[in-house]
Parts: structure tokens; C-alpha cells; sequence
């Protein structure tokens, strides 16, 4: 079965749903092709599944790299145990240099067990590549963006994922398909079974579809405050209430308004951004919005770093303040 991936190579674990290659997938292979353009090495994509003929030579049309896809029972949706029993299986013996997953629910549980079982390092949530040829080094934050990590890893075999919104999605034009292989996967210890994948509760507005989001963190402090981030929201035509992980663990708000890497990646028109500290995963999911607006009371908070406006304020008293102006402006404007 390993001579299958035949060259030392980089191979990229494709992530799927209802059918589909995720968009999260194509920034993958993006960072796979400037990695083997830098080290002069081909990329091959793996896709676990049970019937993805069809999504194979999709991807093989579009990318022009070559495709295997794993074909079994237990593999249709992601499960750890089968994944990583499949993908070992496959590449326990494979001359690889890299083993690249997108920085998601999938990537980060599969990733180090994925290292533990081929001997490799692993680095996660990986934004920037630096250096040249072998002394290539990965990038990542820490700290919720406060310090930025540089590092190198020492092992033959690496494994990587990468920070959703870090590179755009792979977009070539091959001048010939890659081919695409299917394996079969037989031996599968079932120690447990993914049954099925729930979607989280919708919002009142599409949060991937509005121009503005206001969205909420911890800063927020109790449930109490909750209206002033529903007023701010309510003066902007086509908007949403967004939040950030803290706020819905905090039971403020339904997993559906997340935002970030678990959550939903929007980018609106400008995104309002009340009492959060902006972590590297809650900003991989907003990152893409035209114009960021912060309210925070920590002036070396790290939303501030990526804001086009910074206000450094108590959220419960500016919010408040901003209705009230706004209430007199759209009167002034009434009585004109
Ligand atoms: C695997 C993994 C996945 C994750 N996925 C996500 C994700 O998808 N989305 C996500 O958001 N997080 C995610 N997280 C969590 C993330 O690491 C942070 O913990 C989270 O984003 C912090 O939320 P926060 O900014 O609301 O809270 P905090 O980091 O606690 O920040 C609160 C901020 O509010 C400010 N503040 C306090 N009081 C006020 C006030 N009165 N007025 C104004 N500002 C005030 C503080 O200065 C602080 O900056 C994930 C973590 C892990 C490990």
C-alpha cells in the first residue's frame, strides 16, 4: 500500500462535508505548493472517504497534483481512530517530508496523534512561511497574537496545519489533470463511530451573508449587557449579531453566532468588534472583513493590531453613549 506515495513528498489531508472538498482545503494546498516550489517537491492529496470517485478527479482536474483517495467503511465522515488506523496504514513507510492538514475540528485532533504514530514533529495553526530551501520555518501566534513564534522543525517527517484565512485557496489552471488512485481500507479496530454531523442553530440573519457584524466577547461581562450589542446591531440595515467563543461558552449566545476557526468565517463590510481580545482563532474567521472596528478597555489588546479603528473603552458605557448620539443624529435628521 506505501509505495503508493512513492517520492519524498508532501501529502495533504483533505477535509470533506456533504460531498465537498472545504474551501479550508484549497488555502491548504496553497501553502503545500510554496512549500514544494521552495524545497522542489511534488504534492499529493488524500481524501478518506467511501465514495469520493467523483470529489478525486474534481480536485485532480483542478489542482493538477495527484490524488489517492481511501476508501472504506467508518471513513465516510471524520472519525480519529479510523482516519489516523487509515492514514498510518498508508504512510507509516512512505518517504514524506510533510504531512499538511487545514488548522480545523479535524486537523488539530488529527494532527499530533498523526506525528506520534510516523515519528514526526508538529506544528498547528501555522500563518507564514520564512527562510529559504531546507532552513524553511513556520510561523505561528501565541498568546492570543501577542508574540509570534518562529519555528523550525528538526525531523525528517513534519507535520503541519494550517490557520484557516492564512493563504487564499489554491486557484491554477494545470495544463494536465493529476491521477488519481483509490485504495481500499479494510482494517478498522471500531472502537468508536461517528454517526452524524448536527448543524448548529441558525441566526436571524445569515452572518455569512450580512455587511455588518457586530459581534461580542467576554468583555461583555454578564447577560445583562446583551441589549446594547443587539441595538448597535439593530441601527445597520442587513446585520448580525456575532460573538466570540468565550461569549457563547458563556451561554450569552448560540454556537451558531461564532466566530472564528470552530465557528463561522464571514467578511462583512465592517465588523464591530466589542470586548474581545482578539485570539488567532477567533480573527482566522473575521479577517476577511473590509473594515474592523474595536472596543476594548486593554489598549495592547491584539484585536487592535488588525483594527482601522481603535477605541479603547468600556463597551457597557461607549455602546450607550454611541446609541444615544446616533438616536439624536437620526432626530436631527428627522426634523430636517
Ligand atoms: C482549538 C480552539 C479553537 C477555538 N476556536 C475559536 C473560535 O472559533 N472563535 C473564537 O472566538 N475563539 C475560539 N477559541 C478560543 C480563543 O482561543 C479565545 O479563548 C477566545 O476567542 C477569547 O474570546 P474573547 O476575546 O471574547 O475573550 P477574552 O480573550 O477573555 O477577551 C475579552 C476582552 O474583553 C476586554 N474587556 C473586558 N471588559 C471589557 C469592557 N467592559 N469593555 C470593553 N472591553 C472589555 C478585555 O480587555 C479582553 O481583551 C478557540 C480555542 C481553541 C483552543
Amino acid at each position: 500500500m506505501n509505495e503508493i506515495v512513492k517520492k519524498k513528498q508532501i501529502v495533504v489531508i483533505a477535509e470533506h462535508r456533504q460531498g465537498n472538498i472545504t474551501p479550508v482545503t484549497g488555502e491548504t494546498l496553497s501553502l503545500a505548493r510554496e512549500l514544494g516550489r521552495i524545497l522542489d517537491l511534488e504534492t499529493t492529496i488524500i481524501i478518506p472517504g467511501i465514495s469520493m470517485e467523483n470529489q478525486a478527479s474534481h480536485t485532480a482536474g483542478t489542482t493538477g497534483m495527484n490524488v489517492i483517495g481511501i476508501k472504506g467503511e467508518g471513513l465516510e465522515l471524520y472519525n480519529c481512530e479510523a482516519y489516523l488506523e487509515a492514514l498510518t496504514g498508508l504512510l507509516k513507510t512512505a518517504d514524506l517530508h510533510y504531512i499538511i492538514l487545514p488548522h480545523t475540528a479535524m486537523g488539530y485532533d488529527l494532527a499530533p496523534r498523526l506525528a506520534v504514530r510516523l515519528k514526526a514533529s508538529c506544528i498547528t495553526a501555522v500563518e507564514q512561511l520564512s527562510g529559504k530551501g531546507e532552513s524553511v520555518t513556520f510561523l505561528r501566534s501565541q498568546w492570543n497574537g501577542k508574540i509570534i513564534l518562529e519555528v523550525a522543525l528538526l525531523t525528517e517527517r513534519k507535520v503541519v496545519t494550517v490557520l484557516p484565512g492564512s493563504w487564499p485557496a489554491l486557484d491554477e489552471k494545470p495544463e494536465k489533470p493529476g491521477q488519481v488512485t483509490i485504495i481500499p481500507f479494510e482494517s478498522f479496530t471500531k472502537h468508536s463511530k461517528t454517526t452524524g454531523i448536527k448543524e448548529a442553530g441558525r441566526t436571524e440573519f445569515d452572518l455569512t451573508k450580512a455587511d455588518v457584524i457586530v459581534a461580542a466577547g467576554r468583555g461583555l461581562r454578564k447577560e445583562e449587557n446583551l441589549p446594547v450589542i443587539y441595538e448597535l446591531s439593530g441601527i445597520f440595515p442587513k446585520s448580525a449579531v456575532g460573538a466570540s467563543r468565550a461569549a457563547c461558552d458563556a451561554g450569552w449566545f448560540d454556537y451558531g453566532r461564532q466566530i472564528g476557526i470552530t465557528g463561522k468565517t464571514v467578511s462583512p463590510k465592517l465588523y464591530i468588534a466589542c470586548g474581545i481580545s482578539g485570539s488567532t482563532q477567533h480573527i482566522a474567521g473575521m479577517k476577511g472583513s473590509q473594515m474592523v472596528v474595536a472596543i476594548n478597555t486593554d489598549p495592547a489588546a491584539s484585536i487592535f493590531g488588525i483594527a482601522d479603528y481603535c477605541i479603547v473603552e468600556d463597551l457597557t458605557t461607549f455602546i450607550p453613549c454611541l446609541l444615544e448620539e446616533y438616536g439624536i443624529f437620526s432626530r436631527r435628521q428627522d426634523s430636517e
